[in-house]
């Protein structure tokens, strides 16, 4: 992933973003053409590399020359005389490569200028930039396609017999190497064309990808000319493929190359997504029995200066919350994302494995992954989309200063809906899809006292988010300000005050922005600016109640249920915070019946021990 301006304007920003997939099921036939292109690939390359080794070693020789003589010359020439020798080494390079691949009966996509010969080139220049610094580098090469178990069992003798560092780090090399032999080297496809690269397609009547991969040459055994519509069984009614590169409908024939529908990758991809880029290169791996194409998309977007503020928190009633603020704290837009889906899920998988771990059985969580994944990117869609629109700034909780849950017992169901794992899932997907949208990067603010904060006076107390039960025994998931009154929903205005902390922090002097939360001067202090803003906009707590919700939900003691004490240098947990959440009630009582009644989508779900 990279995002940088183009050349063309300042406005424009380029995104590249890699998506695995997964070929459908090939029949038996499609099997065979795709492991005989593999392997006249990883032939090819080893026969090319192999040819120009000895070039290579004399590279080195002349390279280490140049540099002696290089010294004299100002750090300009320097680089234009680098520069010209790379230029020159890689025609020298390509001519070799091609005179020893061009008898081979490899396919187009091998042989195109920047598959084959550009990855050996690339290989060989790494090795040359290496080996400046580290002359024990050892030369580039291909490894062995037989696997050979002696070598191994070797290299594994020799780490468990190992008692020196350097011994070991050796073995453990020798041991990766002797491991990966038997690979297939991917094969490479820079082009998006036909007769010596890839389609990436679409059929427009049910939204399913296919890819076209060149994989024989004309002179192959598996060259037939027919059709590629025609090609397979299942592709027989196939009337309109859009080349997602051009957006044309294409119908070709070709005898070189075989279509394949794609399966969406081992991680969840964005379909929608991925259709707003351009497909640029693909890499076509042979892992085990199964086939994977790592295609490359660019994505092009016109730069968003931020005008606004976007804060979004993890719910503990919903997936996300998110506020968006102008530059003087007043709420533009809000919006809480729903996680019933994900919640449900996860109840109804912690039941499964409860029972499966009774009858001592092992449970995979694969569900819970995928479910988790899907809620990973609706969240980070809806972000993304409010923050699109806004023209926001997006802030994230930061999460370093928190201890990792990890190991420990799960204290409650009741915690956040997206753990730890899963919200540093998100940040990553937000990264690619901001960037995307032409929106800056997301920045982070420590979450504490966010959730206790009152946005109009100022208050910061624990008691702000104590919980309240209605005579129903439902309980509500509210903030109510102690001192002002002010009463809102407890997810949203975290979401609010993390945006607001942010605006905050980029206010104070440099100097100050380092300071403890606690020690930054009464004057400067998070409260003082809260109510600053609040009287600034002209805003009263009575005046204005946005959005106040008595929605069940839960209460503030998995607030900062994460935070170990003294887990953060910068903003310590308050000690009365810590008093407060200690006097409530434990939460078995949460988790009441009527409480889930009054959801109607969880009505079906049983708790486990409810
Ligand atoms: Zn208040």
């Amino acid at each position: 992933m990279s995002a940088n301006s183009s050349s063309q304007g300042p406005k424009t920003v380029t995104a590249v973003k890699t998506a695995v997939f997964k070929l459908h099921n090939p029949t038996q036939r499609k099997r065979a053409m795709l492991n005989h292109a593999l392997l006249r690939n990883h032939l090819a390359y080893t026969k090319a590399l192999k040819a120009a080794m000895p070039l290579v070693k004399t590279l080195v020789e002349t390279e280490l020359q140049s540099r002696v003589t290089d010294k004299e010359l100002t750090a300009r020439e320097r680089s234009t005389h680098a520069r010209l020798r790379k230029w020159e080494r890689a025609a020298i390079l390509k001519k070799r490569i091609l005179s020893a691949i061009g008898g081979m009966p490899i396919c187009g996509a091998s042989r195109a200028a920047r598959s084959l010969p550009g990855s050996i080139i690339g290989q060989i220049e790494s090795y040359l930039e290496l080996h400046e610094t580290h002359a024990t580098v050892g030369l580039p090469t291909v490894q062995p396609l037989r696997r050979d178990e002696v070598p191994y069992e070797q290299a594994l003798h020799a780490l468990v017999s190992s008692h020196t560092v350097e011994q070991e780090e050796a073995a453990r090399i020798e041991l990766m190497r002797a491991s990966r032999a038997g690979q297939l080297r991917p094969l490479l496809y820079s082009g998006n064309r036909a007769h010596d690269g890839f389609l990436l397609l679409r059929r427009e009547t049910d939204n399913r990808y296919f890819i076209y991969l060149n994989l024989v040459p004309e002179t192959s055994r598996f060259c037939r000319l027919t059709k590629v519509e025609q090609r397979t069984p299942s592709c027989r009614r196939i009337e309109n493929l859009i080349n997602m590169r051009t957006g044309e409908v294409v119908s070709f024939t070709s005898g070189t190359g075989c279509l394949f529908p794609i399966e969406f990758g081992r991680d969840y991809q964005d379909s929608e997504f991925l259709r707003r880029g351009s497909p640029l290169s693909a890499q076509l791996w042979k892992r085990g029995d199964r086939y994977e194409v790592q295609i490359s998309f660019e994505f092009k977007a016109k730069q968003i200066e931020p005008k606004t503020i976007l804060g979004s928190d993890r719910g503990i009633y919903n997936l996300a919350s998110l506020a968006v603020i102008d530059q003087d704290g007043g709420v533009i837009e809000r919006k809480n994302i729903d996680g019933m889906n994900l919640r449900m899920v996860q109840r109804a998988i912690e039941r499964k494995h409860q029972q499966l771990q009774r009858r001592g059985k092992s449970f995979t969580g694969a569900a819970r992954r995928h479910a988790a994944n899907e809620a990973v990117h609706v969240a980070a869609n809806a972000i993304v989309g409010l923050a699109a629109k806004n023209h926001s700034q997006v802030v994230i909780e930061n999460l370093s200063g928190l201890a990792s849950t990890r190991g420990k017992r799960r204290r409650s169901r009741f915690n956040r809906i997206l753990n730890r794992a899963q919200y540093q899932k998100l940040q990553k997907v937000l990264s690619y899809k901001l960037a995307v949208a032409g929106l800056p990067a997301a920045r982070e603010v420590h979450p504490s006292y966010t959730s206790q904060a009152c946005p109009f006076c100022g208050s910061i107390s624990a008691e702000n988010r104590l919980k309240t039960v209605t005579s129903d025994g439902v309980q509500t998931h509210e903030f109510k300000c102690v001192s002002c009154g002010f009463s809102d929903d407890a997810d949203l205005n975290a979401a609010r005050n993390i945006a607001l902390k942010r605006l905050w922090r980029d206010g104070l002097s440099p100097a100050l922005r380092t300071v403890n939360f606690n020690e930054v001067p009464e004057n400067k202090s998070f409260s003082s600016f809260l109510k600053f803003r609040a009287e600034r906009r002209g805003e009263r707590a009575c005046d204005r109640k946005v959005g106040s919700s008595g929605r069940a939900g839960l209460d503030a003691q998995y607030e900062d249920g994460e935070v170990a004490p003294g887990g953060n240098a910068v903003e310590p947990r308050s000690g009365s915070n810590t008093h407060a959440s200690k006097n409530l009630p434990t939460m078995q009582s949460a988790v009441s019946p009527s409480d889930e009644n009054s959801r109607p989508l969880a009505k079906s779900v049983r708790l486990p021990d409810g």
